[in-house]
């Protein structure tokens, strides 16, 4: 097995798979080596279709076109992959996926995911109403624009009635330091209080961007206790099982945070 489980499958048991792929045992020296899925961020096509292959027979889906990854661009544009998504053809789909930072979808037996080293992947599942999950890129730039806010919405729109959610491995407090300007920007949008604080040596702004998601979405009405926090850092977790660009440059695999409809 490549992927850890998420909360989300332990809390509802037969109905959603949600998981995170792990690095795994690879030669430090070489920034892609390890398990990694994306495709766009310079890996061999012959490296990352392989750990595609291996992941969906982790899945146990047989088939790694139903692995939907969107090629993420820091944007907020989230793609709702419906019944006309699954009539185009291969190009096409990677045509509507190219600037896309969130998928949303209510078919079964297909993963969507999001690839991060050090942004926060949120995964959503709505466990009253429509069943819908939801992968979303949150890095500085899609939080500030609330694209995890947004994807709640599009859920809610699309019948969703109560949604969990988890937020996955990704920078923390400590690690992520900020410019003033990327500092007061978060301030500006409500996302100041306990979530920005200075560094005491440094003077340096400081973000928590999970605990920045952590409020958005309890602030577009999911219950606190249905928001579940990693908690783990993927710049300082010591066990070498997710990238971060941070640590190892932006020219590195990815860790690909997923969830399936079962
Ligand atoms: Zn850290």
């Amino acid at each position: 097995m490549n992927i850890e489980h998420g909360p989300l499958c332990r809390l509802f048991p037969g109905k959603v798979l949600d998981f995170t792929t792990l690095r795994g045992s690879h030669d430090a020296s070489d920034p892609y080596s390890g398990f990694s899925v994306c495709g766009y961020t310079g890996d061999r096509a012959e490296h990352y279709l392989g750990c595609r292959a291996a992941l969906a027979a982790d899945l146990g889906i047989n088939d790694p076109q139903a692995i939907i990854q969107p090629r993420q661009v820091h944007g907020d544009k989230i793609a709702m992959l419906d019944d006309a998504f699954r009539t185009l053809d291969l190009q096409g789909q990677e045509k509507l996926l190219d600037g896309t930072d969130g998928t949303i979808t209510a078919r079964r037996q297909v993963a969507i995911g999001i690839n991060t080293a050090d942004c926060v992947p949120i995964l959503l599942y709505s466990y009253q109403g429509t069943q819908l999950v939801a992968a979303i890129h949150a890095g500085w730039r899609g939080t500030l624009a609330g694209i995890a806010a947004k994807a709640v919405r599009q859920m809610v729109q699309a019948g969703a009635r109560k949604i969990a959610a988890y937020i996955g491995v990704s920078i923390c407090r400590q690690c992520f330091e900020v410019g003033d300007e990327v500092a007061e920007a978060f301030a500006s949008a409500g996302l100041g209080g306990e979530i920005i604080s200075r560094n005491k040596v440094t003077g340096k702004a400081h973000i928590d961007l999970q605990a920045a998601n952590r409020h958005q979405l309890a602030g577009c009405g999911i219950a606190p206790e249905m928001i579940f926090t990693d908690g783990r850092c993927s710049r300082h977790d010591a066990s070498g099982n997710y990238f971060s660009a941070r640590r190892i440059g932006v020219h590195s695999g990815r860790t690909f945070t997923g969830i399936m409809l079962l």
